[in-house]
């Protein structure tokens, strides 16, 4: 078949599958080409191990604000139809009740104010009590002597929701429902260069592979993105920091739901939560921890000369930003405490304190350090800013290729994510949108509102 695409896409994480899926049923475009450097979709952070395996809807992320919710929600309710419409329940998507808890009267009352704020975007949002929380999640206010713990406690969030999701076998559902006509996905195919040629179209190269030449170029690579962005000299004002994500396993019987905390708003990075693992059954998993690592990939080795190219490790803007950062005491606190959360025997002793806020009756001897578990956050760096931002970033060029960087919750977006770059595609190549299967599938009238 001849290596010419309308569109190639890199990297088969859950973002790169969701936008292949998009582009082969949601356009008239011919010839979709998906490349992807391992031998199968979502082996990285989009992995089920390597993430929390939530649709982050905003209603119990304390750390999102009103208008964060409010996109974070839709993007959800997207994904969550997809999943129905393509009868992915009890296979990829789970219903489970969820909760944010506020511990201590300071909690309590911003866990108040917070749910009569949002139930308007959440119209099934409830208000627990102490009273309910003890009915409906016991081990949150139970004690190991069957009293319940002294200080205040709220809640807010369901008692049903889809809201767990294994993201590698949506992605894996995509890939084999988006290969058929002359659409095709490529793997053991690691994009090494990309060059613009002179008639604007782009040729991909990866060594022992045959080149490929696209008309666009969407990079969904994860944290290897800005990397690839930077080797065509877009991108250079930005920096990449990996932050290591962990997790603890406890019995399975400890919750029955998603438990989330109340985030310390100065802390970069969520407060960890309590989740049933829909992967390792049986088991609850604790986490995620934040650990800065010096590579792109956690668990494979050979990416720590990429970290050196794209973190801008040593250059004054990023010494200011870790400066900045290590210089408040809190944060250092959480940097330190995460570092001592990876030592082995020990971590658990330093982890147990948090993971008492969720299950005060929890020992040592019910925490497991989940080993091979956890991902990598690919957290952006603005390095004229000297700030490190929170949340996702487009590289866009006008020119026919745009690079995502997807950290947390890069998951949840994908489908949000895809149609924006689906608009971007189709305007630029002349294509045209099928907004009746868009509706059918993913109950969406109008893409009006992602559209800047
Ligand atoms: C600890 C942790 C917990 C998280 N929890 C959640 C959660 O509960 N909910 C949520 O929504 N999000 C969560 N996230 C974030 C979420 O996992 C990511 O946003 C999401 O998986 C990103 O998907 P992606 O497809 O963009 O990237 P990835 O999954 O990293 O995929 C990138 C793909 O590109 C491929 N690739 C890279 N370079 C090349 C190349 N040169 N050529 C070809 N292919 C290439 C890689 O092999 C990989 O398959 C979490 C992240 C972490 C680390």
């Amino acid at each position: 078949m001849n290596n010419t695409y309308d569109v190639a896409i890199i990297g088969a994480g859950i973002s790169g599958s969701a936008l292949f899926y998009v582009l082969t049923h949601y356009t008239d475009l011919k010839k979709v080409v998906l490349l992807e450097k391992y031998s199968e979709p979502a082996t990285l952070s989009s992995r089920g191990n390597n993430n929390s395996q939530t649709i982050h809807a905003g209603d119990i992320e304390t750390n999102y604000t009103f208008e964060k919710a409010k996109k974070v929600a839709r993007s959800a309710k997207m994904l969550v139809s997809f999943a129905l419409f393509h009868e992915l329940q009890n296979k990829s998507i789970f219903e489970y009740q969820k909760m944010a808890i506020g511990v201590g009267d300071k909690e309590v009352e911003f866990i108040k104010k917070r749910y009569e704020e949002f139930k308007e975007i959440y119209p099934e949002l409830e208000f627990f009590s102490k009273e309910d929380i003890k009915e409906i999640e016991p081990n949150v206010i139970k004690l190991a002597d069957g009293s319940d713990r002294a200080e205040n406690v709220v809640g807010s969030g369901m008692r049903k929701s889809f809201c767990a999701m294994d993201f590698c076998s949506v992605a894996h559902h995509m890939v084999e429902k988006s290969v058929f006509g002359e659409h095709q996905a490529k793997f053991n195919y690691q994009v090494k260069d990309i060059v613009k040629q002179g008639d604007g179209k782009y040729t991909l190269r990866a060594n022992n592979q045959e080149p490929i030449t696209a008309s666009f170029v969407l990079v969904n690579a994860g944290a290897h993105s800005l990397l690839l962005a930077q080797n065509m000299g877009f991108g250079l004002e930005l920096g990449c920091l990996p932050v290591a994500g962990s997790f603890f396993f406890i019995p399975g019987d400890k919750l029955r739901g998603k438990v989330y905390t109340v985030q310390n708003p100065k802390l970069p990075f969520a407060a960890i939560h309590g989740d049933p693992d829909i992967i390792a059954k049986g088991k609850n998993r604790l986490g995620p921890t934040a650990l800065s690592m010096p590579k792109l990939e956690r668990f494979k080795s050979g990416t720590y000369l990429d970290f050196f190219k794209t973190s801008g490790f040593g250059e004054i803007a990023t010494t200011k930003i870790m400066w900045d950062l290590f210089s408040d005491s809190e944060i250092r606190n959480y940097i330190l405490r995460n570092f001592l959360y990876e030592v082995p025997g020990i971590g658990k002793k330093f982890f147990i304190k948090e993971a008492q806020k969720i299950i005060p009756s929890l020992t040592l001897e019910d925490l497991t350090y989940a080993k091979g578990f956890g991902g990598i956050r690919p957290q952006v760096l603005d390095k004229q800013q000297k700030k490190l931002m929170l949340g996702e970033k487009k590289i866009k060029s006008g020119e026919g290729i745009t690079f995502n960087m997807t950290p947390s919750p890069g998951a949840t977006s994908c489908m949000r994510n895809a149609l924006i770059d689906m608009l971007e595609i189709t305007d630029y190549l002349n294509a045209n949108v099928k907004m009746d299967i868009i509706k059918a599938e993913l109950n969406e009238e109008s893409l009006e509102w992602l559209v800047d």
